[in-house]
């Protein structure tokens, strides 16, 4: 046994210390951001926010509406393959560079991948994801889907430290995806004690991929548009939200009516209810490692997004920040104690 002693931080630990800035107008910043890609070769514009692989979240209907604002959805890998080749050949043109399809790494997600792909050859990003990208098997079957696809954007996680980032970019990954705990409907780190405060998970795998010439995805944890500012801010290249992207007409999930009040059924993808309505229940041999939730029911995804992306170009002006790209660059974090005035808040 070993103790590591120096902090790790979350959201939570820090703010961003404001900078003197020439820019006048939150309109002067772009969030654009133009990557290209370590092992695909391929290149990719636009808002580098995804919408998270959840039957909740990551819908067809979320990346019709996302994709009106450059912002990219993972597609929940729980569709047949008759659902993905019905909805591409009704979807608009220019769809392939805003998705991106999920696979888990069993021979079934292997078999059912390379269906769609087959019949869809356009599709660009693949996401390979497990809740732990620590085991061997997981890197075979990176190193298996590169060989299989070698001009596809592969995206690969969750992972939280650096030797795991560069194994994977190594592995035939472009993007890695970051975070293991603290995602909204997550338990993970109440059933297992595993985890990695996120802030500080971003600044160390950032540092890995950069350094490789590859890409990070920070997922999870984020509550706020001030979080996603601060992801972006610790070096993350792309942000993926799950729960604040939930409630709304295009999230999926059941709208349920109490009291005169709406709300939307939000789950993890490993809690009961998405083992029970995806594969027949909790097998006995493990536990749900995430939570059934109710949300307020939110209306259309693009009010929140508007949000979203206002509160970054907010934090871009603070900083003089003119484009994303600068962001971390110009970010210093203050530790800090506090956070929101809560005195008004129920
Ligand atoms: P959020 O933005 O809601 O804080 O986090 C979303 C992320 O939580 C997802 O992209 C995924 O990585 C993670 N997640 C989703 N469902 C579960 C679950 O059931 N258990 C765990 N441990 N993580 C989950």
């Amino acid at each position: 046994m070993r103790i590591e002693y120096d902090i790790k931080l979350g959201f939570k630990d820090v703010m961003i210390r404001p900078k003197r800035s020439t820019l006048k107008s939150r309109a002067q910043v772009n969030l654009d951001r133009e990557f290209k890609f370590l092992n695909s070769k391929a290149s990719w514009m636009g808002v580098p926010i995804m919408a998270a692989n959840m039957d909740t979240v990551g819908t067809f209907e979320m990346a019709l509406a996302l994709m009106e604002h450059c912002v990219f959805t993972v597609i929940h890998k729980h569709y047949s393959v008759a659902e993905w080749n019905q909805f591409l050949s009704k979807a608009p043109q220019g769809i392939e560079n805003f998705i991106a399809i999920s696979t888990g790494t069993g021979s079934k997600d292997a078999e059912k991948l390379k269906h769609v792909l087959t019949e869809n050859p356009f599709l660009k990003f693949i996401c390979i994801d497990v809740a732990n990208g620590y085991s061997e098997h997981f890197v075979s079957f990176v190193q298996n889907t590169r060989n299989l696809y070698p001009d596809k954007v592969i995206i690969a996680g969750n992972v939280v430290t650096g030797e795991m980032v560069e194994e994977l970019l190594l592995s035939g990954a472009d993007i890695i995806k970051v975070g293991i705990g603290p995602g909204s409907v997550c338990t993970t780190r109440v059933k297992t004690g595993v985890g990695y405060p996120q802030l500080s998970a971003i600044i160390e795998c950032a540092d890995a991929a950069h350094g490789l010439g590859g890409q990070i995805i920070s997922d999870g944890g984020c509550a706020t548009p001030g979080d996603v500012a601060k992801a972006f801010g610790a070096g993350a290249d792309f942000v993926m939200l799950g729960g604040m992207l939930a409630g709304h007409d295009e999230s999926g999930g059941e709208l349920i009516e109490k009291n005169g009040e709406k709300f939307k059924q939000f789950y993890g993808m490993s809690s009961a209810t998405a083992m029970e309505k995806h594969v027949g229940g909790v097998a006995e041999y493990r536990a749900s490692e995430g939570k059934t939730v109710e949300v307020p029911y939110r209306g259309k995804v693009i009010q929140t997004i508007h949000d979203i992306l206002g509160g970054i170009r907010s934090t871009c002006t603070y900083v003089g920040a003119q484009r994303l790209k600068e962001l971390t660059k110009r970010t210093t974090f203050i530790r800090v104690a506090e956070q929101e005035n809560r005195i008004y808040t129920k």
